[in-house]
């Protein structure tokens, strides 16, 4: 039985000190505490997030989420209007928001104070605000990120019981593509569940699924992360339903299972991460499919700054899964899109390498894309 329980809150937004270099936000809203799709995996569950421990049943939902939100970006003197993240540690289009609609006034208020906006959810329920997504796009920025984690129905279900099926999040991205001109919409083919949802025909039926969809990207990491109370749930469901893979698991992330607590690594072996990666580098390539996001560019004097720091994220991005190097331009673009003046500046008065991370190498592309 789901319970709900409207709590007040101190803040709503989040404001991150570096932009994602994936997902592109600067900002982020959790209209809601617990998530009722329940997937046996899900980080959220570990101790960092302290969060009920019925955290699929046991919800919170933040009181005038969007209240405080706009009452936030209204005496928002220091803040520049930049991508909102929705959501992160529950989806914004869970069952709840049928019922409260949270999730679609902070939306109204982002569209009000034209705030670009990053949706990443499972749900159907997300057409339901089409109308206001598209309008966002067409005066600013939106993208839709689908996530997937198996195209198998039955692995599906075994690692989201109450998610919508993989089929209907891939008409998610399809209906979203046919009926708006101005949302981005892709996939997130993240977490990859080893043993179950990682052999070469699962990753390609995944990509292959996005294509088919029309969507505008996929994105892939690695294998998903096992920390504290949240690898002891998922490890407990997989040796009740899946016994004969525990031996792996055990294996990739150095620990030996022990139903009390988990002493493991967070992330799976390197070797692993990097076949999962290569695979679809591999089926991108086939399938004509980017793997990075367009990134919103604000029309202010962060456009540039935006613009080259994306040619360096994506290019660490690849220097990354591919097993190389990718630290330098990764910082350097991070160091770039936190300017706060235009980037043409700081080249006219010769500092480039005074920002953190740029070297000679990197001063001389930058020099070269400014096309001085
Ligand atoms: S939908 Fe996302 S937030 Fe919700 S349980 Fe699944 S992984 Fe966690």
């Amino acid at each position: 039985m789901v319970k709900y329980t409207e709590k007040e809150f101190k803040t709503i937004l989040i404001v991150r000190k570096y932009i994602d270099s994936w997902f592109w936000d600067r900002y982020g809203v959790n209209p809601y505490q617990g998530c009722q799709f329940g997937c046996i995996y899900c980080d959220s569950r570990s101790a960092r997030y302290r969060l009920p421990a019925d955290f699929e049943n046991d919800i919170i939902v933040k009181k005038d989420a969007a209240g405080m939100l706009d009452g936030r970006l209204s005496r928002a003197r220091t803040l520049l209007p930049d991508v909102v993240a929705m959501s992160g540690a529950s989806d914004p289009y869970h069952h709840a928001e049928a019922r409260f609609e949270s999730t679609r006034h902070c939306l109204e208020v982002l569209q009000k104070h034209v705030y670009p906006v990053h949706i990443l959810t499972k749900s159907r329920l997300v057409l339901r605000d089409l109308d206001l997504l598209e309008e966002i796009g067409r005066n600013n920025w939106c993208c839709v990120s689908v996530t997937i984690t198996a195209c198998d129905p039955e692995v599906a279900r075994f690692l989201e019981p109450k998610s919508p099926s993989p089929q209907g999040r891939f008409d998610v991205v399809r209906t979203i593509k046919e009926n708006t001109g101005h949302v981005q919409s892709g996939v997130l083919l993240m977490p990859v569940i080893p043993c179950l949802s990682d052999s070469a025909g699962d990753l390609e039926a995944m990509v292959r699924g996005a294509k088919e969809a029309g969507a505008d990207y996929v994105l892939f990491g690695g294998a998903m992360t096992m920390r504290d109370q949240q690898a002891l749930w998922f490890l407990r469901h997989l040796k009740e339903s899946h016994p004969e893979f525990l031996d792996k698991y055990e294996h990739l992330y150095g620990f030996t299972y022990d139903e009390e607590s988990y002493e493991g690594d967070y992330m799976a072996k390197d070797s692993y991460n990097t076949v999962i990666s290569h695979t679809f580098l591999d089926l991108c390539a086939a399938y004509d499919m980017p793997y990075r996001i367009r990134r919103f560019i604000p029309a202010d004097y962060r456009a540039e700054n935006y613009r080259i720091a994306e040619m360096l994220l994506n290019r660490a991005y690849d220097l990354m899964v591919t097993g190389k190097a990718w630290t330098r331009p990764h910082w350097a673009g991070m160091n770039i899109q936190n300017l706060k003046e235009p980037i043409v500046d700081v080249a006219d008065r010769g500092e480039l390498r005074a920002i953190r991370n740029v070297g000679p190498a990197l001063e001389d592309f930058i020099l070269k894309e400014l096309g001085s």
